[in-house]
Protein backbone atom coordinates (compact mmCIF):
# COMPACT_ATOMS: atom_id res chain seq x y z
CA UNK A 1 0.00 0.00 0.00
CA UNK A 2 2.27 2.39 0.72
CA UNK A 3 4.51 1.59 -2.30
CA UNK A 4 1.87 2.18 -4.23
CA UNK A 5 1.28 5.80 -2.64
CA UNK A 6 4.40 6.36 -3.47
CA UNK A 7 4.38 5.32 -6.91
CA UNK A 8 1.37 7.65 -7.16
CA UNK A 9 3.10 10.62 -5.61
CA UNK A 10 6.46 10.10 -8.14
CA UNK A 11 3.99 9.98 -11.38
CA UNK A 12 1.59 13.06 -9.98
CA UNK A 13 5.42 14.91 -9.76
CA UNK A 14 5.89 14.08 -13.56
CA UNK A 15 2.12 15.88 -14.92
CA UNK A 16 2.44 18.75 -11.84
CA UNK A 17 5.77 20.11 -10.96
CA UNK A 18 3.91 22.61 -8.39
CA UNK A 19 2.21 20.50 -5.88
CA UNK A 20 3.79 20.64 -2.87
CA UNK A 21 4.90 16.94 -1.24
CA UNK A 22 6.08 16.32 -5.40
CA UNK A 23 9.39 15.78 -5.28
CA UNK A 24 9.63 14.47 -1.67
CA UNK A 25 12.69 12.32 -0.34
CA UNK A 26 10.55 9.38 -0.20
CA UNK A 27 9.20 8.56 3.59
CA UNK A 28 10.78 5.89 4.83
CA UNK A 29 7.43 3.82 4.51
CA UNK A 30 7.31 3.90 0.87
CA UNK A 31 10.53 2.56 -0.08
CA UNK A 32 9.43 -0.73 -2.36
CA UNK A 33 10.37 0.91 -5.60
CA UNK A 34 13.29 3.09 -4.55
CA UNK A 35 16.97 1.87 -4.31
CA UNK A 36 17.20 2.22 -0.66
CA UNK A 37 21.09 3.14 0.61
CA UNK A 38 21.98 0.32 2.98
CA UNK A 39 24.59 1.94 5.20
CA UNK A 40 26.62 -0.06 8.12
CA UNK A 41 26.90 2.78 9.95
CA UNK A 42 24.43 5.54 11.26
CA UNK A 43 25.21 7.25 8.14
CA UNK A 44 21.87 6.47 6.28
CA UNK A 45 20.89 9.57 5.58
CA UNK A 46 17.54 9.64 4.27
CA UNK A 47 15.89 7.29 1.83
CA UNK A 48 16.45 8.23 -2.14
CA UNK A 49 14.83 8.10 -5.60
CA UNK A 50 16.31 5.09 -7.68
CA UNK A 51 17.71 6.65 -10.84
CA UNK A 52 14.55 5.98 -12.43
CA UNK A 53 12.86 7.98 -10.50
CA UNK A 54 15.10 11.31 -10.85
CA UNK A 55 14.55 13.82 -13.72
CA UNK A 56 16.28 15.65 -15.73
CA UNK A 57 16.81 19.44 -14.34
CA UNK A 58 15.38 22.25 -16.23
CA UNK A 59 17.23 24.29 -13.67
CA UNK A 60 16.69 28.09 -13.62
CA UNK A 61 18.08 29.44 -16.15
CA UNK A 62 18.68 26.64 -18.94
CA UNK A 63 18.75 23.37 -19.84
CA UNK A 64 22.13 21.90 -19.33
CA UNK A 65 23.65 18.23 -18.80
CA UNK A 66 23.88 15.48 -16.98
CA UNK A 67 25.36 17.13 -14.48
CA UNK A 68 22.54 19.28 -13.24
CA UNK A 69 20.10 16.22 -12.62
CA UNK A 70 18.47 16.37 -9.15
CA UNK A 71 19.31 14.09 -6.69
CA UNK A 72 18.83 14.85 -2.96
CA UNK A 73 21.52 16.13 -1.00
CA UNK A 74 23.40 14.22 1.08
CA UNK A 75 22.43 15.85 4.39
CA UNK A 76 25.25 14.38 6.39
CA UNK A 77 27.68 15.93 3.87
CA UNK A 78 26.08 19.52 4.56
CA UNK A 79 26.58 18.89 8.29
CA UNK A 80 30.37 17.56 7.64
CA UNK A 81 29.49 14.40 8.55
CA UNK A 82 29.35 12.41 5.32
CA UNK A 83 31.81 9.04 5.88
CA UNK A 84 31.06 7.48 2.67
CA UNK A 85 32.56 10.71 0.08
CA UNK A 86 34.56 7.74 -1.55
CA UNK A 87 31.50 4.95 -2.12
CA UNK A 88 29.87 5.69 -5.34
CA UNK A 89 26.63 4.56 -4.98
CA UNK A 90 26.37 6.81 -2.41
CA UNK A 91 27.70 9.61 -4.76
CA UNK A 92 25.34 8.46 -7.71
CA UNK A 93 22.82 8.88 -5.60
CA UNK A 94 23.56 11.50 -3.00
CA UNK A 95 24.17 15.28 -4.26
CA UNK A 96 27.72 16.63 -2.57
CA UNK A 97 28.03 19.55 -4.71
CA UNK A 98 24.85 22.42 -4.81
CA UNK A 99 26.65 24.68 -7.47
CA UNK A 100 26.14 21.69 -10.14
CA UNK A 101 22.56 21.89 -9.83
CA UNK A 102 22.46 25.80 -10.16
CA UNK A 103 24.17 26.39 -13.36
CA UNK A 104 25.15 29.52 -14.61
CA UNK A 105 26.30 30.35 -18.95
CA UNK A 106 27.78 32.99 -20.32
CA UNK A 107 24.16 34.02 -21.88
CA UNK A 108 22.88 34.67 -18.79
CA UNK A 109 25.81 37.05 -17.51
CA UNK A 110 24.64 39.09 -20.90
CA UNK A 111 21.60 41.10 -18.95
CA UNK A 112 23.20 41.22 -15.51
CA UNK A 113 23.39 44.53 -14.29
CA UNK A 114 26.50 45.83 -11.69
CA UNK A 115 25.42 45.34 -8.57
CA UNK A 116 26.17 46.76 -5.16
CA UNK A 117 27.29 43.82 -3.02
CA UNK A 118 29.83 41.37 -4.29
CA UNK A 119 28.20 37.90 -2.41
CA UNK A 120 24.49 37.80 -1.73
CA UNK A 121 23.78 35.40 1.25
CA UNK A 122 20.07 33.45 0.44
CA UNK A 123 18.68 32.45 3.60
CA UNK A 124 15.23 30.63 4.22
CA UNK A 125 14.82 29.02 7.55
CA UNK A 126 12.44 26.37 8.86
CA UNK A 127 10.77 26.31 12.09
CA UNK A 128 7.47 28.61 13.93
CA UNK A 129 8.01 27.28 17.41
CA UNK A 130 12.14 27.12 17.08
CA UNK A 131 14.42 27.40 14.23
CA UNK A 132 15.00 23.80 12.99
CA UNK A 133 17.12 24.41 10.45
CA UNK A 134 19.47 27.11 9.07
CA UNK A 135 20.61 26.48 5.17
CA UNK A 136 22.23 29.95 3.70
CA UNK A 137 24.16 29.62 -0.10
CA UNK A 138 26.64 32.24 -1.19
CA UNK A 139 26.25 33.55 -4.34
CA UNK A 140 28.48 35.63 -6.10
CA UNK A 141 27.10 38.38 -7.75
CA UNK A 142 29.51 39.38 -10.41
CA UNK A 143 29.34 35.44 -11.90
CA UNK A 144 26.12 34.35 -10.24
CA UNK A 145 27.36 31.02 -8.97
CA UNK A 146 27.40 29.77 -5.78
CA UNK A 147 30.13 29.64 -4.16
CA UNK A 148 29.24 27.48 -1.02
CA UNK A 149 26.51 25.93 1.60
CA UNK A 150 26.28 26.37 5.07
CA UNK A 151 23.78 23.87 6.64
CA UNK A 152 22.29 23.27 10.30
CA UNK A 153 19.69 21.42 11.51
CA UNK A 154 19.02 23.44 15.06
CA UNK A 155 17.65 21.93 18.22
CA UNK A 156 15.21 23.82 20.24
CA UNK A 157 16.26 25.09 23.42
CA UNK A 158 12.92 25.15 25.10
CA UNK A 159 11.40 21.79 24.30
CA UNK A 160 10.73 18.92 25.38
CA UNK A 161 12.64 15.83 24.15
CA UNK A 162 9.15 14.34 23.78
CA UNK A 163 7.99 17.55 21.92
CA UNK A 164 10.94 18.08 20.33
CA UNK A 165 10.57 13.92 18.86
CA UNK A 166 6.42 15.09 17.90
CA UNK A 167 7.65 17.87 15.80
CA UNK A 168 10.40 16.28 14.04
CA UNK A 169 8.60 13.04 13.03
CA UNK A 170 5.61 15.67 12.04
CA UNK A 171 7.84 18.29 10.16
CA UNK A 172 10.36 16.04 8.62
CA UNK A 173 8.95 12.10 8.91
CA UNK A 174 7.15 12.48 5.61
CA UNK A 175 10.44 14.11 3.16
CA UNK A 176 12.54 11.29 5.13
CA UNK A 177 15.13 13.34 6.75
CA UNK A 178 14.07 12.78 10.72
CA UNK A 179 16.58 10.85 11.62
CA UNK A 180 19.55 12.72 9.73
CA UNK A 181 18.16 15.69 11.79
CA UNK A 182 18.42 13.87 14.86
CA UNK A 183 22.08 12.52 14.19
CA UNK A 184 23.62 16.07 13.35
CA UNK A 185 20.95 19.07 14.98
CA UNK A 186 23.00 21.34 17.46
CA UNK A 187 21.67 24.35 19.51
CA UNK A 188 21.21 27.45 17.86
CA UNK A 189 23.73 29.55 19.85
CA UNK A 190 26.59 26.77 18.58
CA UNK A 191 24.54 27.48 14.84
CA UNK A 192 25.34 30.71 15.04
CA UNK A 193 29.12 30.33 16.44
CA UNK A 194 29.88 28.03 13.29
CA UNK A 195 27.65 30.23 10.80
CA UNK A 196 30.34 32.80 11.99
CA UNK A 197 33.47 30.59 11.50
CA UNK A 198 32.09 29.88 8.28
CA UNK A 199 31.31 33.38 6.91
CA UNK A 200 34.90 34.91 8.09
CA UNK A 201 36.46 31.60 6.00
CA UNK A 202 34.92 33.25 3.12
CA UNK A 203 36.26 36.65 3.87
CA UNK A 204 31.90 37.84 4.95
CA UNK A 205 32.63 38.92 8.33
CA UNK A 206 34.78 39.53 11.06
CA UNK A 207 35.94 41.43 13.65
CA UNK A 208 37.04 44.32 11.22
CA UNK A 209 33.86 44.48 9.87
CA UNK A 210 32.30 45.86 13.02
CA UNK A 211 30.14 43.22 12.97
CA UNK A 212 28.21 44.06 9.81
CA UNK A 213 28.24 41.65 6.93
CA UNK A 214 31.63 42.74 4.28
CA UNK A 215 30.02 43.37 1.13
CA UNK A 216 27.50 41.03 1.24
CA UNK A 217 23.37 40.92 1.75
CA UNK A 218 20.98 38.81 3.19
CA UNK A 219 18.19 37.43 0.47
CA UNK A 220 14.97 36.06 1.87
CA UNK A 221 11.87 35.59 0.72
CA UNK A 222 9.85 37.43 2.77
CA UNK A 223 10.56 39.99 5.88
CA UNK A 224 10.35 37.36 8.80
CA UNK A 225 13.29 35.28 8.85
CA UNK A 226 14.83 38.19 10.01
CA UNK A 227 12.91 40.94 10.61
CA UNK A 228 10.97 38.21 13.22
CA UNK A 229 12.22 34.58 13.62
CA UNK A 230 15.86 35.29 14.60
CA UNK A 231 15.87 37.91 17.27
CA UNK A 232 12.93 35.50 18.57
CA UNK A 233 15.23 32.08 18.65
CA UNK A 234 17.96 34.73 20.11
CA UNK A 235 16.28 35.75 23.13
CA UNK A 236 15.14 31.92 23.55
CA UNK A 237 18.67 30.92 23.04
CA UNK A 238 19.94 33.69 25.57
CA UNK A 239 22.01 35.41 22.86
CA UNK A 240 22.54 38.67 21.53
CA UNK A 241 21.29 39.42 18.20
CA UNK A 242 24.24 39.42 15.73
CA UNK A 243 24.73 43.11 13.86
CA UNK A 244 24.79 41.12 10.77
CA UNK A 245 21.06 40.86 10.85
CA UNK A 246 20.53 44.33 10.96
CA UNK A 247 19.19 44.49 7.42
CA UNK A 248 18.53 42.62 4.48
CA UNK A 249 16.50 42.14 1.18
CA UNK A 250 13.26 41.13 0.72
CA UNK A 251 12.80 38.96 -2.70
CA UNK A 252 9.78 40.05 -2.60
CA UNK A 253 9.82 43.40 -2.87
CA UNK A 254 12.73 43.39 -5.38
CA UNK A 255 10.83 41.15 -8.04
CA UNK A 256 7.16 43.30 -7.19
CA UNK A 257 9.51 46.43 -8.33
CA UNK A 258 11.41 44.99 -10.97
CA UNK A 259 8.58 42.84 -12.68
CA UNK A 260 5.85 45.31 -12.15
CA UNK A 261 4.08 41.97 -10.73
CA UNK A 262 3.44 40.40 -6.84
CA UNK A 263 4.26 37.33 -5.91
CA UNK A 264 2.78 36.28 -2.27
CA UNK A 265 5.75 33.24 -1.59
CA UNK A 266 8.27 31.48 -3.31
CA UNK A 267 6.09 28.82 -5.67
CA UNK A 268 4.42 31.59 -7.01
CA UNK A 269 7.27 33.36 -7.96
CA UNK A 270 9.07 30.28 -9.35
CA UNK A 271 5.38 29.49 -11.39
CA UNK A 272 5.53 33.25 -13.17
CA UNK A 273 8.94 32.71 -13.84
CA UNK A 274 8.47 28.81 -15.62
CA UNK A 275 11.06 27.75 -13.03
CA UNK A 276 10.28 24.28 -12.06
CA UNK A 277 10.25 23.69 -8.28
CA UNK A 278 12.70 20.81 -6.96
CA UNK A 279 13.04 18.61 -4.18
CA UNK A 280 11.09 19.03 -1.25
CA UNK A 281 9.20 22.45 -0.46
CA UNK A 282 9.58 23.03 3.21
CA UNK A 283 12.92 21.71 3.75
CA UNK A 284 14.95 24.23 4.13
CA UNK A 285 17.91 23.82 2.11
CA UNK A 286 15.78 22.81 -0.95
CA UNK A 287 13.60 26.20 -0.46
CA UNK A 288 17.08 28.28 0.39
CA UNK A 289 18.44 26.51 -3.39
CA UNK A 290 14.87 26.85 -5.20
CA UNK A 291 15.19 30.39 -3.72
CA UNK A 292 18.63 31.01 -5.37
CA UNK A 293 17.15 29.87 -8.84
CA UNK A 294 14.76 32.94 -9.06
CA UNK A 295 17.59 35.16 -7.62
CA UNK A 296 20.36 34.06 -10.10
CA UNK A 297 17.00 34.20 -13.06
CA UNK A 298 16.52 38.02 -11.65
CA UNK A 299 20.19 38.79 -11.61
CA UNK A 300 19.97 37.53 -15.37
CA UNK A 301 17.16 40.08 -16.63
CA UNK A 302 18.91 42.64 -15.43
CA UNK A 303 17.76 43.21 -11.37
CA UNK A 304 19.76 45.02 -9.18
CA UNK A 305 19.21 44.01 -5.64
CA UNK A 306 19.19 46.42 -2.42
CA UNK A 307 18.46 46.62 0.76
CA UNK A 308 14.50 46.56 1.14
CA UNK A 309 14.72 46.53 5.31
CA UNK A 310 16.78 47.75 8.09
CA UNK A 311 16.48 48.11 11.78
CA UNK A 312 16.62 51.31 13.57
CA UNK A 313 19.94 51.50 15.52
CA UNK A 314 18.62 52.98 18.55
CA UNK A 315 15.35 50.35 18.91
CA UNK A 316 16.29 46.80 17.14
CA UNK A 317 12.38 46.41 16.81
CA UNK A 318 11.52 49.20 14.63
CA UNK A 319 12.62 48.25 10.87
CA UNK A 320 12.52 50.91 8.24
CA UNK A 321 11.47 49.58 4.91
CA UNK A 322 12.84 51.09 2.26
CA UNK A 323 10.94 50.38 -0.77
CA UNK A 324 7.57 52.27 -1.24
CA UNK A 325 5.88 49.50 -3.61
CA UNK A 326 6.09 46.63 -1.19
CA UNK A 327 4.39 43.14 0.14
CA UNK A 328 2.58 43.69 2.97
ZN1 LIG B 1 27.32 11.70 1.72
Amino acid sequence: MASALSAFRVSISRISPFRARQFSYPATSGLAHTKRILCSSSHSVSSSPSPSDTYSSSSSLMETNENTRWRPMCLYYTHGKCTKMDDPAHLEVFNHNCSKELPVTAADLEGKKPQEFDFFLVLDLEGKVEILEFPVLIVDARTMQVVDLFHRFVRPTKMSEQAINKYIEGKYGEVGVDRVWHDTAIPFKQVVEEFEGWLAEHGLWGKETDGALNDAAFVTCGNWDIKTKIPEQCVVANINLPQYFMEWINLKDVYLNFYGREARGMVSMMRQCGIRLMGSHHLGIDDTKNITRVVQRMLADGAVFKITARRSKSNMRNVEFLFKNRIK
